[in-house]
Parts: C-alpha cells; sequence; structure tokens
C-alpha cells in the first residue's frame, strides 16, 4: 500500500545546528511507529516538521502522497501559502506533553471549538460527536468540567478527545505522558492502545518501552539527529 507518511533525508538545522542530519522514515496506513531516543536526539522536531510547525531544510516529507508544504501543479512544486498550509495541517491530529486545552472553556467545550469553527460543523452535531468522543476516552462525565477541575491524565485524555474531533487520518503524539504522575500514564496509555487496535495511523514520541513494545508496528530508534536503527519492536528493543 501506499505509505500514509514517507520521509526522505529531511534534514532541519537551528542556528548552525543541524538536529536532523538526513532522516528516513516510512509509515503505512494503520501502522504505529513509535520514535525512541535521548533526549535532543530531534525526535519532537521531526515530529513538528510532519505537522509542518517547523519547515524543513532539506529533504521531503509526503503526507497522504500530498508533499508537506506544497501542492504540485502542472508537475511543478509550489510552495504553499499560510491558510494553504493550516488546511493540509487538519488532517493530522497532534498530542504534546503539555495538554494545551484552552483554560476557559469545558472538557465538551474545547472538544468542539475545532469542529465548530475549522470546519464549520452545526453546533449541535458538533457537541453529539464530541460527546461520543468523551466517552471514547472514558470521560462522559466530565464533559462540564473545566481543565484545572481535571487531572492531567483526564486532561491529556481530553486533548487526545479533541484532536480526534478532527477526524485526523494521521495521529502525532510528543512524550504525551511525559508531564503526568506516574500513577496517570496508565489511563492515557490505555486510551492510545485503543486508537491504535481501532486502526489510527499513529507516529507516537515516547519513553513508555512497554507501550512501544506492546503496540508499535516499528520502533525507529534516533541518536543525535539520525535514525540508527529501526524495526519492528522486538527486533530494536531486545537487540543485545
Ligand atoms: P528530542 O525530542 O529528541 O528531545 P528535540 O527535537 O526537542 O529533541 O531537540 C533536538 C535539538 O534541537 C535540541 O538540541 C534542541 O535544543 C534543539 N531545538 C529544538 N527546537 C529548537 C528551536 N526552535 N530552536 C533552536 N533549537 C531547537
Ligand atoms: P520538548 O523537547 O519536551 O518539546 P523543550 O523545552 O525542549 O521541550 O521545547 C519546547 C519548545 O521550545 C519547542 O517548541 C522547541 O522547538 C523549542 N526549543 C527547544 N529547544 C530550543 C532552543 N535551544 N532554542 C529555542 N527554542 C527551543
Amino acid at each position: 500500500s501506499t505509505p500514509l507518511v514517507r520521509a526522505v533525508g529531511v534534514r532541519k538545522s537551528f542556528g548552525g545546528t543541524e538536529v536532523l542530519k538526513g532522516v528516513d522514515l516510512t509509515v503505512d496506513p494503520g501502522q504505529v511507529v513509535c520514535l525512541l531516543g535521548p533526549s535532543g536526539a530531534g525526535k519532537s522536531t521531526f515530529l513538528r516538521c510532519v505537522n509542518h510547525l517547523e519547515t524543513i531544510d532539506a529533504g521531503r516529507i509526503w503526507v497522504a502522497g500530498q508533499p508537506v508544504g506544497f501542492t504540485s501543479r502542472g508537475g511543478k512544486l509550489h510552495e504553499l501559502r499560510e491558510r494553504e498550509v493550516a488546511r493540509q495541517r487538519r488532517g493530522i491530529g497532534m498530542v504534546f506533553q503539555r495538554f494545551n486545552l484552552f483554560p476557559h472553556r469545558t472538557a465538551l467545550g474545547n472538544v468542539v471549538e475545532g469542529p465548530v469553527r475549522v470546519l464549520r460543523k452545526p453546533r449541535r452535531e458538533a457537541v453529539e460527536e464530541g460527546r461520543a468522543l468523551l466517552a471514547r476516552v472514558g470521560l462522559a462525565d466530565k464533559a462540564d468540567a473545566y481543565p484545572h477541575q481535571l487531572s492531567g491524565g483526564q486532561q491529556q485524555r481530553v486533548a487526545i478527545a479533541r484532536a480526534l474531533a478532527m477526524r485526523p487520518r494521521l495521529m502525532l503524539f510528543d512524550e504525551p505522558t511525559s508531564a503526568l504522575d506516574p500513577e496517570l500514564v496508565g489511563e492515557v496509555l490505555d486510551v492510545m492502545v485503543d486508537l491504535a487496535r481501532d486502526g489510527m495511523t499513529m507516529i507516537v514520541v515516547t519513553h513508555e518501552i512497554g507501550f512501544a513494545r506492546q503496540v508499535a508496528d516499528s520502533v525507529v530508534f534516533m541518536v543525535d539527529g539520525a535514525v540508527v536503527e529501526s524495526g519492528p519492536p522486538a527486533q530494536v528493543l531486545d537487540d543485545p
């Protein structure tokens, strides 16, 4: 099948420092790829490039066959304007280490915001879907709670529901459990396991080796801006 994400020779520098040194990565539809590696390896930067939160210096990334940040007209690539980039980005859901919820909106309000304002869905329809998504992440009874009334794990589950409300074909997770108290990690990972079983295509930056072993179709190990090993979890994680 056609890969949902294909990255070839991705390079990115900040100032004079190259933090991505030619990264190749392929994700097939329905696959879960875990990006592992030490802090500073460039994992987060790579995810941000896939979602066009950073522009790349060299190489190319395609999502669903479309070159990220470009459109092809008459066989030539043209750089997208900002609003076109925003449209391209809509198909990608992203979950960050910090939950980034709107503090003055309820859980349900956070989830319906995108569908109503960006997708122009009728509010009633968005609310119905929003409630179903909150139920899916185990928060049916928290629809009217504000972020500060929720635990970190609950907030992160709202953030996942909010991303899903945009009907993404790809979900990017950037250390989604790293900011959580240890006892709250499991409830977020459970939601992610459920999503993976449901066939969602996901790239997950994580230090949760157990999750990678259990859920990943492929593990990509990055060090110092480069992929040093990739393959099935049993091969990459259990090598002596
Ligand atoms: P990881 O996610 O693997 O911990 P990051 O992608 O966050 O790694 O960071 C890789 C390197 O790039 C780090 O040295 C980091 O300080 C640097 N970096 C990331 N974003 C920026 C930025 N916006 N400006 C300058 N340096 C950055
Ligand atoms: P994390 O790596 O967990 O995302 P950071 O504090 O490293 O957390 O990065 C938070 C934000 O700051 C990101 O948007 C990243 O791109 C940016 N950033 C990271 N390192 C640098 C840096 N050295 N200079 C400027 N911005 C940076």
